[in-house]
C-alpha cells in the first residue's frame, strides 16, 4: 500500500465508523438493515475518498434512508371464518434511475428491518442490470405454509386493496420473492385490475397467459449459474466437471441446480428448513422435477432417499460440510455463517455464488474472501431475476411478447455485463490481497458498480 493510499484508507475507515454509528442510532434493532448497509459502506467510503462531489452531496446517507415506507394492516378471514390480522409493508428505497422495483415476500420472518435491507440491496442490484429500475421491496409476516388456495386468495386481495394506491407501472412495480410465486402474483394482479380497471404491467412474474415474460421463472437460478460460469472463466476454469452444494429447494435453488447439471456439473445437495438431501450421484433435471412436485404438493424432501437410492437425508442440518468445488446458497439471509465458511475453506471450495439475498453473514463473507474463496454477492449473482422482470416491463409497455430465445440471450448477456462491471471495480483490491493471494473482490465490484450508477443520477438531481 502506498503512503497516499494508506492515508485514504485510514480516513475512509473513520468515516465508515462515524456513518455507521449514526445509522445504528437512527435504526435501532434493525440488524439485517445495518448489516447490509455496513457491507456496502465499507467499499463505498473507500471509493468516494478522493471524490468530494459524492461526499459533499451525502449520497451514501441518502441511499441508506428509504424514500418512504408504507406500513398497513391486512385483515383477512381464514377457512373457519376467523378474522386474522397481519402487517403489510412496501419500502420504496430509491427511484433515481427508474420506478421502484423489487419483490414481495410473504414469510413469518418478515419485518421492517428485513424489508429495508432487501430494498437497499435491490437498489444496487437493479442498477447493476443496466436497466432503468429503482429499488424497492415489500411483503408481509403472513405465513403462507399450510394455507388453502382460498385463504391465499383472500389474503392477496386484502393486501392489494391497500397496496394498489402506492404502485403503478411508472411508480413502483412489485414482483415475487419468498412465499410469492405465480399463484400469488395472479391473485394480486387480478385484484389490482379489478380496483383500477386498468391493464398494465404493474407487477412482474405474471403468468404467460396474461403478460408474463418467457424465461422469468427460470431467470434467477439460471442467472446465478451464468454469473458463476463467468467467475470461473475469469480464473481460466470451466464449470464442466465441478461439484456443487446448493441450499434451498425453491424457485432459485431448483433452477440453479437444473442449469448447473445441464452445463456438466454435479449437484450434491438441496435443502429446506428441515434438513438437506445429499445425493453423491448428482441431482439431475429429472430428480429436480421430483423435488419441485414434492414441494408444490406440500410434501417433504425427507422422502427423497426412498425415490433415489444411494442418497441420504440429513435431518435438521445444513449442507455446508459436504465437500465440493462450489457452494450456491439459494435459501435465505444469513444461512451461511462462520462455521459453514470454515468448513467450505477446509474443503478448499473455489467459489461461493449467492442465489439468495445476503445469505452469507458478515464474518463468513470476510473469512471466505480472506482465504482466497471467490464470493459472488447476491446483488450481482442473483440479478437475473429482476433483469428479466425489467424486460417483462419493456414487453408490457410495448404490448409485445418476445421469443424465448431472445430472452435467454438477453439474460446471458446481462449476466456477463454485470460480471464485467464487478471485475472493473473489484480487481486487485480484495481482502486476500493482504495475504498475497489477490483475487477479484466481487463484493466490492458489485457495491461500487451499483453505487456509481445510482449516485451519478442523484448528483444530477441536486438536493432532493
Ligand atoms: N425478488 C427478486 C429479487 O430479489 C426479484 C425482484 C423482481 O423481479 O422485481 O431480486
Amino acid at each position: 500500500m502506498t503512503q497516499e493510499n494508506a492515508h485514504v484508507s485510514d480516513s475512509s475507515t473513520s468515516d465508515v465508523h462515524a456513518f455507521m454509528e449514526g445509522l445504528r442510532k437512527r435504526n435501532p434493532h434493525q440488524d439485517e438493515f445495518i448489516q447490509a448497509v455496513e457491507e456496502v459502506a465499507e467499499n463505498v467510503f473507500d471509493f468516494v475518498a478522493n471524490k468530494p462531489e459524492y461526499q459533499d452531496a451525502e449520497i451514501m446517507r441518502r441511499i441508506a434512508e428509504p424514500d418512504r415506507i408504507v406500513s398497513f394492516r391486512v385483515c383477512w378471514q381464514d377457512d373457519e371464518g376467523r378474522v386474522r390480522v397481519e402487517r403489510g409493508w412496501r419500502v420504496q428505497n430509491n427511484n433515481a434511475i427508474g420506478p421502484y422495483k423489487g419483490g414481495l415476500r410473504f414469510h413469518e420472518s418478515v419485518n421492517e428491518s428485513v424489508l429495508k435491507f432487501l430494498a437497499f440491496e435491490q437498489t444496487f442490484k437493479n442498477a447493476l442490470t443496466g436497466l432503468p429500475m429503482g429499488g424497492g421491496k415489500g411483503g408481509s409476516n403472513f405465513n403462507p405454509k399450510g394455507k388453502s388456495d382460498a385463504e391465499i386468495m383472500r389474503f392477496c386481495q386484502s393486501f392489494m386493496t391497500e397496496l394498489y394506491r402506492h404502485i403503478g407501472p411508472d411508480v413502483d412495480v412489485p414482483a415475487g420473492d419468498i412465499g410469492v410465486g405465480a399463484r400469488e402474483i395472479g391473485f394480486l394482479f387480478g385484484q389490482y385490475k379489478r380496483i383500477r380497471n386498468e391493464w398494465h404491467g404493474v407487477l412482474t412474474g405474471k403468468g404467460l397467459e396474461y403478460g408474463g415474460s418467457p424465461v422469468r421463472t427460470e431467470s434467477t437460478g439460471y442467472g446465478v449459474v451464468y454469473f458463476l460460469r463467468e467467475m470461473l472463466r475469469e480464473e481460466d476454469r470451466e464449470l464442466d466437471g465441478m461439484s456443487a452444494v446448493i441450499s434451498g429447494a425453491g424457485n432459485v435453488a431448483t433452477h440453479a441446480a437444473e442449469k448447473f447439471a445441464e452445463l456438466g456439473g454435479k449437484v450434491l445437495t438441496l435443502s429446506d428448513s428441515k434438513g438437506f438431501i445429499h445425493d453423491p450421484d448428482g441431482i439431475d433435471a429429472k430428480k429436480v422435477a421430483w423435488i419441485r412436485q414434492q414441494k408444490s404438493s406440500g410434501g417433504s424432501l425427507s422422502d427423497y432417499p426412498e425415490q433415489f437410492s444411494g442418497s441420504e437425508w440429513h435431518e435438521g442440518k445444513k449442507p455446508w460440510s459436504v465437500g465440493c468445488d462450489i457452494a450456491l446458497p439459494c435459501a435465505t439471509q444469513n444461512e451461511l455463517d462462520i462455521d459453514a465458511a470454515k468448513s467450505l475453506i477446509d474443503n478448499e471450495v473455489l467459489a461461493v455464488c449467492e442465489g439468495a439475498n445476503m445469505p452469507t453473514t458478515a464474518d463468513a463473507s470476510h473469512a471466505l474472501r480472506s482465504n482466497g474463496v471467490l464470493l459472488g454477492p447476491g446483488k450481482a449473482a442473483n440479478a437475473g431475476g429482476v433483469a428479466v422482470s425489467g424486460l417483462e416491463m419493456s414487453q408490457n409497455a410495448g404490448r409485445r411478447t418476445w421469443s424465448e430465445d431472445r430472452l435467454q440471450e438477453e439474460l446471458c448477456s446481462i449476466m456477463k455485463d454485470i460480471h464485467r462491471t464487478c471485475v472493473e471495480h473489484g480487481e486487485g483490491t480484495g481482502p486476500a490481497c493482504e495475504e498475497g493471494e489477490c483475487k477479484i473482490d466481487y463484493v466490492k465490484g458489485a457495491n461500487v458498480g451499483g453505487f456509481k450508477k445510482v449516485a451519478d443520477a442523484m448528483l444530477a438531481f441536486g438536493v432532493v
